[in-house]
């Protein structure tokens, strides 16, 4: 992210804001503005070359009034203790518009894990859960991959956790590989779910998806399942992704005039988010500086990497076609940019309503672990869309009716949400 933006002051921010939308009691706001408990520790990892290197790690637990704190584990080099607040309190919104039964956290380490051979990241996830264990599971808190975790590192995680606890617990973590406790659709959820809102967007707009462009930014996760659903699942084109080069140190756009083949850029990238250049280009894309795509002609803008994408300076690049912003990433828009958004109209699906569906999918395993019963992938995907689809018409419907933008909309819902459970536990 920008070195300005503190992401924690920007959830804290946005918070306050429809706090006071909602005339909430200012001692019941104050429980919400803060974390109910955080968790900073150090993990020492012995190294392949037999030198001993200490990492940071962090857990952050939100709020659980609705129920057990959800939310990923990020391995990032600029991790901080206040984006992982942020993030974890961003969760608690998420689960609550969504309307699944769980609380909100985030945890990370400050690590760039591609500097790390595949036992060193064994042995450093192993490590977080020796720190952590007794304060997660699947009745406390189950945290889930995010930006730089695996599904193989959610089964490292959780047989260490099965291991400490003296009980196979699959449910205290979600995100794991198939075969070892996870689900079908967990991979494709959280870009198909960007899908879904932006179907149902389309649909509010009268626009049409066979007709409609979208710019991506990101090509992890999230970004390629977006790419594959916005061809696949709507029939639109997709202009280009972006992706950060770790080897060049440097951000690239790459495009294609007709639209390009996610399913091809995905068979060459590697498991960081890395781009073949030599391969892409001798398939006919470009390849541009980073912030392009945010100035491409489109219809839809979908920020799916890091927070602060979309700033004061960005913002002014967008082009005027560009009707819908879908928030694949978590916070991509900072408050200033956001003002621009709403001032020009553009229709903006908000990140925790528009990326829930990975937490969606988190639940339906945790759900699977409990039952020891496994659903079909379309089972799981159609179930996914019944929910991403209610969570999007219920935050249209307070949007239309409070008069307020949609960012707004989806914290009223959200708060409203938490709001009531911390009333009926009687915390408040
Ligand atoms: N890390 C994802 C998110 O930000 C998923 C969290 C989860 O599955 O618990 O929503």
């Amino acid at each position: 992210m920008s070195e300005q933006i503190n992401a924690f002051e920007m959830a804290q921010q946005q918070f306050d804001h429809v706090a006071e939308l909602l005339h909430l009691d200012p001692q019941v706001a104050e429980v919400l503005r803060w974390p109910m408990r955080e968790y900073a520790f150090r993990i020492p990892v012995r190294m392949d070359d037999g030198t001993l290197q200490v990492f940071q790690g962090f857990r952050v637990q939100h709020n659980d009034a609705r129920g057990p704190n959800k939310g990923g584990i990020r391995f990032h080099p600029n991790e901080t203790f206040d984006t992982v607040r942020a993030l974890a309190m961003w969760m608690t919104w998420k689960c609550a518009v969504a309307d699944i039964p769980l609380g909100g956290g985030k945890g990370g380490i400050i690590v760039d894990p591609a500097n790390l051979s595949t036992s060193e990241k064994e042995r450093l996830c192993r490590g977080w859960v020796q720190n952590m264990w007794r304060n997660i599971g699947p009745r406390q808190d189950v945290p889930a991959p995010d930006v730089g975790t695996t599904p193989q590192m959610m089964g490292w995680m959780m047989d260490e956790y099965s291991k400490l606890s003296g009980e196979y617990t699959p449910g205290v973590f979600t995100g794991k590989p198939l075969g070892g406790g996870g689900s079908e659709g967990r991979t494709e959820a959280t870009g198909y779910g960007v899908i879904y809102t932006i179907r149902e967007a389309m649909k509010h707009l009268k626009m049409d998806p066979a007709q409609s462009w979208a710019a991506i930014q990101g090509f992890g996760n999230v970004a390629q399942y977006a790419a594959i659903g916005f061809t696949e699942l709507l029939g639109g084109k997709v202009a280009c992704v972006s992706y950060w080069d770790r080897f060049d140190k440097a951000a690239y756009t790459v495009s294609k005039k007709d639209g390009i083949d996610p399913r091809f850029l995905q068979s060459i990238t590697d498991q960081y988010g890395a781009i073949d250049k030599d391969k892409a280009r001798a398939a006919g894309y470009e390849i541009e500086d980073g912030d392009a795509w945010i100035g491409k002609d489109v219809d839809v803008l979908i920020p799916a990497a890091l927070e602060g994408q979309i700033n004061a300076d960005s913002v002014q690049k967008i082009s005027e076609r560009v009707k819908i912003v879908a928030e694949g990433a978590n916070g991509p828009t900072t408050p200033e940019a956001d003002e621009v958004l709403k001032a020009r109209g553009i229709f903006d699906i908000p990140d925790f309503l528009c990326n829930a569906g990975g937490v969606t999918v988190s639940y339906f395993e945790s759900v699977q672990n409990d039952m020891n019963f496994y659903w079909s992938k379309d089972e799981v995907l159609a179930k996914l869309d019944d929910k991403m689809t209610s969570a999007f018409n219920a935050v249209l419907a307070m949007s239309e009716k409070e008069d307020v933008y949609m960012r707004d909309a989806a914290y009223m819902v959200a708060i409203g949400r938490v709001v009531k459970a911390m009333e009926l536990r009687g915390w408040v």
